[in-house]
This record gives C-alpha cells, sequence and structure tokens, in this order.
C-alpha cells in the first residue's frame, strides 16, 4: 500500500498535469488562429508575387496592342508623306511619324521592364514552386495534426480528471484541505515539492541537512519552512544519496 506521501505526489503530479491540459485546451482557439495568420501570410507573399507577374503580363499584353495601333498610324503618316503635295503637308507628316515613333519608343521600354518583371517573378515562383504547390496540402495536414492534438488532450482531460477524483479520495481528509489550500494559493497550483539539490523545487530555499535525512529515511509529512508546501525526495535523488 502507498504511503500518504506517495499518494500525495501521486495527486499533484495528476494535478500538474490536468492543469497543463486545460491551459492547451483553453488557448487552443488562441494557438489555432496564430498557425493560420502564419498560414494566411505565407500564402499571401506568395499570392503577391503571383499578382505582381499576371499585372506584368496584362500590361506587356496591352502596350503590345497599343504599339500595334501606333504602327497602324505610322503607315498612313508614311503614306501622307509620300503623297505630300506641299511642304506644310510634308512637314505635318514628319511631325507625326515623329511622335508616333516617340509613342512605341515609350511603349517598348514599358513592354521591357513587364518582361523583366515577368521573369523576375517566375523565378522566384520557380523557386519557391515545392511550397507553392504544397501550400494547400501543408496546411491541411498541419489543421490535422493540431485537431488530433487537442482531440488526445481533451481526452487525456477527462481520464485525468476521473483518476483524480480516485486518488483524492484516498487523502485523509486533514491532509486534503491542506492540500488544497496549497495548491488554490499558489500560482504554479503546486502543493507537494520536490527536493532538488537539498533545495525545495518550488521556492529554491535551502533545506536543512535535519529534514533532508528525515525526507530520505522517513515517509513523514514534512514541510518547506519557507514556503509551506509539502516535499517529498524523488526516487532518483534518493538512489544517489544512497551511492
Ligand atoms: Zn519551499
Amino acid at each position: 500500500m502507498k504511503s500518504e506521501l506517495g499518494i500525495l505526489v501521486e495527486l499533484q503530479k495528476t494535478d500538474t498535469r490536468i492543469r497543463q491540459l486545460k491551459e492547451n485546451i483553453e488557448s487552443a482557439e488562441e494557438r489555432r488562429a496564430e498557425i493560420e495568420q502564419e498560414f494566411e501570410k505565407h500564402a499571401s507573399s506568395i499570392r503577391d508575387i503571383q499578382t505582381r507577374r499576371d499585372e506584368a503580363r496584362e500590361s506587356k499584353t496591352s502596350l503590345e496592342a497599343k504599339i500595334a495601333e501606333v504602327n497602324t498610324g505610322l503607315e498612313r503618316a508614311n503614306r501622307n508623306l509620300k503623297n505630300a503635295q506641299d511642304n506644310q503637308q510634308y512637314e505635318a507628316a514628319m511631325k507625326e511619324i515623329d511622335s508616333l515613333n516617340k509613342q512605341n519608343s515609350k511603349h517598348e521600354t514599358g513592354i521591357l521592364e513587364n518582361m523583366e518583371t515577368i521573369e523576375e517573378t517566375e523565378a522566384i515562383l520557380e523557386e519557391r514552386a515545392d511550397e507553392v504547390n504544397n501550400l494547400e496540402s501543408d496546411w491541411e495536414k498541419q489543421q490535422k495534426e493540431f485537431d488530433t492534438a487537442l482531440a488526445a488532450d481533451r481526452k487525456e482531460f477527462d481520464e485525468l480528471t476521473k483518476e483524480r477524483e480516485k486518488v483524492f479520495a484516498q487523502v485523509s481528509p486533514k491532509l486534503a484541505s491542506v492540500y488544497n489550500r496549497l495548491v488554490t494559493r499558489s500560482r504554479d497550483g503546486i502543493a507537494v515539492a520536490a527536493v532538488k539539490e537539498e533545495s525545495c523545487s518550488a521556492c529554491n530555499m535551502s533545506l536543512r541537512k535535519q529534514m533532508i535525512v528525515e525526507l530520505k529515511t522517513t515517509d513523514q509529512i514534512l514541510t518547506c519552512e519557507s514556503c509551506t508546501r509539502i516535499l517529498y525526495v524523488n526516487e532518483e535523488e534518493s538512489v544517489e544519496a544512497a551511492a
């Protein structure tokens, strides 16, 4: 049969785990939103590049149409030049040709710029092709993993809550009230603290040698003189001490 201290240690371990699971469950939606945000950031950075590429393609197409239009105008102006009857008509045709050529040269510069953008964005998308292709499936996988982990936490929480009741029922009413008081009082929910390096692991206070000896040799309920938590020695520490 387990000592009372042993039961308290078990109770504390169960409660600490329950607390952790409760935190996980309560923060789940917040954590899910964070994952979503991270994914959205990722997806939008890829969308931005795709948009830049598409806009450059559209702009290039529209400039090509404009050049075709200007070329039609140039043909007409060249005809006018050929058929000029006087100096005035000749100069008007020359002026028009000059202006149309300038327009085309501007459009051509625009096309070159667009081609650069297209090339640049396509190279980035090519480099990130795996990422682009796996974006959706990665997202689904991440969501599934999250849901699986959350479901496991919920299941463990329910199981441990039931188990906890059984363990708690074994504690004497007097100790149970001490335990509850300590748990409610401390922010970390620790009522039963392990001894680590001859100190109380909850408040770090060094323990008197005599107390450590008692803790290692008896199953007495002893409390930390500083934080009043119930103390226990881990089996490994006891083994170390014996060796
Ligand atoms: Zn302490």
